[in-house]
């Protein structure tokens, strides 16, 4: 079914800018259909702020208030093939650290069974709430708290991803993933350049694989 959004400069057919936003980014890699229909349902231009409408579906990040940003959805698309990779079904539960506008975790809903998204930011906490609320998403639990200590109260997690990077990974995330799960996340390395790394948790340890250089928001601790 067509939608029509009447907010200014979407003014086209939303759905269509948004499959051609999807199309593209399956040319330059995207494999995952489950990612695909993800990002082809979910209306992004409803999570910013209406002057950034006109750019929803460009492939660029874009301010969320509060010095933080909404990744671009190529990155997005990206870390959440690299969660769905190798399973045959959906996710298990799913720990996302830093909800921020709450884009990433109406996406996750789509790919997971159930969400847990935690934000330090009282301010994008609430604003994540108000967007999702007219989604109706059983599925997603929004948590205001520091996800440095990530939430052991829905461990243990198939899969925890975070969209904000600090020095290493925090040892919480490590002991509330899984066995069998996948973390992926930004993290610093000591000379300051971050990467994209995938950690998998086997019977035998914990695997690590350093990704691309990526550009993430400060993951940073307490809540405020
Ligand atoms: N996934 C989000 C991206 C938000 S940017 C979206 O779709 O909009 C990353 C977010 O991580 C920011 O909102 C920032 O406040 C948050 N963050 C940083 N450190 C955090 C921490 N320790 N716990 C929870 N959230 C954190």
């Amino acid at each position: 079914m067509t939608h029509r959004v009447h907010t200014s400069g979407v003014g086209m057919d939303s759905q269509t800018i948004r499959f051609t936003m999807v199309q593209k980014i399956q040319s330059q890699g995207l494999q995952d259909a489950r990612v695909a229909q993800a990002l082809r349902a979910v209306e992004r231009h409803r999570f910013v702020d209406s002057a950034l409408v006109p750019q929803a579906y460009e492939d660029t990040s874009l301010p969320i208030g509060m010095g933080q940003t909404i990744s671009k959805p190529s990155v997005v698309a990206r870390m959440l093939a690299l969660l769905c990779e190798g399973r045959g079904g959906p996710l298990g539960r799913v720990l996302e650290i830093g909800t921020g506008c709450g884009y990433q975790a109406a996406l996750l809903s789509h790919i997971a069974q159930e969400v847990y998204s935690i934000e330090r930011l009282r301010g994008l906490h609430d604003k994540a709430r108000e967007n999702l609320r007219h989604l109706c998403l059983r599925n997603v639990q929004l948590i205001l708290g520091d996800g440095m200590l990530g939430f052991s109260e829905g461990a243990p997690y198939s899969a925890i991803i975070s969209a904000a990077g600090g020095m290493g990974i925090p040892q919480a995330w490590f002991d509330q993933l899984a066995v069998g799960g996948r973390l992926v996340a930004p993290s610093e390395s000591p000379n300051g350049q971050q990467h994209l790394v995938v950690i998998d948790k086997t019977d035998s340890g914990l695997v690590h694989t350093v990704l691309e250089p990526v550009l993430f928001v400060p993951l940073k601790s307490g809540v405020s």
